[in-house]
């Protein structure tokens, strides 16, 4: 079943490939992977506006120029769109470049053994009288197969040439969207990273019995520490907590930063409890930790951090997942600060020090 879908599926977008680049080709366009996308897009008729753009410009009968296309593209493709589908009109050509490649490589593997059948006739002809017509007709033929081979060799190394620029095309591609997930200040992911982390990892537990986790940490009066050490310093605090809770989470979970002083830890197939016993580990790493101003080696006191943790419920929307996580951290900030908060723990009586 799943196998005859797919395979609609190949045939479908095959269809709509060829007929973008057909009509690429028709109208003297670019052959760029922004360009494929709009093209790609217009051959499928699945944005209508996207389609009237285009066919007006057809009937005006106004020219595709790059500045044309980048209109178009900038138009029609923003934000998550861009990135994604750069990302994918890379791998669709990467594809399709090597399922033309690897079709010449039959076709020259079935010349060249055509080439050794022919050779073979010729050879077992040798002693058969009267057979020199044939002879010389099977000889014409292998030379043309000769001949035929030889230009598919060549035709066959400009494709692996192609398929190499696209691959690197690719690599670039994927740096490019993985600058986009990553904060640049500490280095791991962004909110935008996790938003996706998120999404993608219920997705793949929803309908079934697996744990999954979520925790937040936010730096503990970072304000006022700010206020105190200058917001350059306050930056060095983000980068140094930003890699004690990467490092201890490590291959268990992803720990990217939410904005400003807060992060978040998705835990994948860890329980409620698991999950306390790591965040106690990074919370105690950050609290430990004593802090030197980089320029002059001076102390600047520690910094400690409070968390949220929350269990998914199958079936839940991740902003109500998120928001019991956050509701836990408010209760930690409430009974103290620098501790950690399950979702659902009563509130604690809290007895303020003076
Ligand atoms: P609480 O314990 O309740 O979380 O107090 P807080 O001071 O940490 O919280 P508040 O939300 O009042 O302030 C957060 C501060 O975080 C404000 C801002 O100065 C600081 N901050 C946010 N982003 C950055 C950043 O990128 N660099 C620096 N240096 N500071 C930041
Ligand atoms: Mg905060
Ligand atoms: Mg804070």
């Amino acid at each position: 079943m799943s196998h005859l879908r797919d395979k609609r599926d190949v045939e479908y977008i095959r269809d709509i490939s060829d007929r973008a680049l057909d009509l690429m080709s028709m109208y003297n366009v670019i052959p760029s992977p922004s360009n494929y996308q709009v093209w790609y897009d217009y051959a499928s008729e699945e944005n209508m506006s996207l389609n009237k753009a285009i066919d007006d410009m057809i009937r005006q009968k106004k020219s595709f120029t790059s500045i044309a296309c980048n209109n178009l593209y900038e138009r029609f493709f923003s934000g998550d769109r861009v990135q994604n589908a750069v990302t994918s009109t890379g791998q669709g050509i990467q594809n399709e470049l090597s399922r033309i490649a690897k079709a010449v490589s039959d076709l020259n593997k079935g010349t060249a053994s055509y080439g050794v059948a022919l050779k073979e006739s010729l050879h077992s002809m040798g002693h058969v009288p009267g057979a020199e017509t044939l002879k010389t007709i099977i000889s014409g033929l292998l030379t043309e197969t000769t001949n035929f081979a030889s230009k598919n060799d060549s035709a066959q190394q400009q494709l692996k040439e192609s398929a190499k620029t696209v691959q690197k095309l690719q690599t670039t591609l994927e740096a490019v969207r993985q600058e986009s997930l990553t904060d640049m200040l500490t280095n791991i992911g962004n909110r935008k990273s996790f938003e996706e982390n998120l999404k993608t990892t219920i997705e793949k537990i929803n309908g079934k019995e697996d744990e999954l986790c979520l925790v937040i940490g936010d730096i503990d009066h970072f304000k006022k520490f700010n206020d105190t050490w200058g917001h350059h310093v306050g930056d060095q605090v983000l980068k140094a907590v930003a890699h004690t809770i990467k490092t201890r989470v490590g291959e268990v979970g992803t720990a990217a930063r939410y904005g400003g002083e807060e992060f978040v830890i998705i835990l994948p197939d860890v329980s409620l409890e698991k999950a306390r016993r790591l965040t106690d580990i990074i919370r105690l790493s950050i609290a430990e930790r004593s802090m030197k101003r980089k320029s002059t080696g001076e102390n600047i006191g520690r910094i400690t951090c409070s968390f949220g943790v929350a269990k998914y419920r199958p079936g839940e929307h991740r902003n109500d997942f998120l928001e019991r996580a956050d509701a836990a951290l408010y209760q930690s900030k409430a009974n103290g600060r620098n501790q950690i908060t399950l979702e659902g723990e009563a509130p604690r009586n809290v007895v303020k020090i003076a």
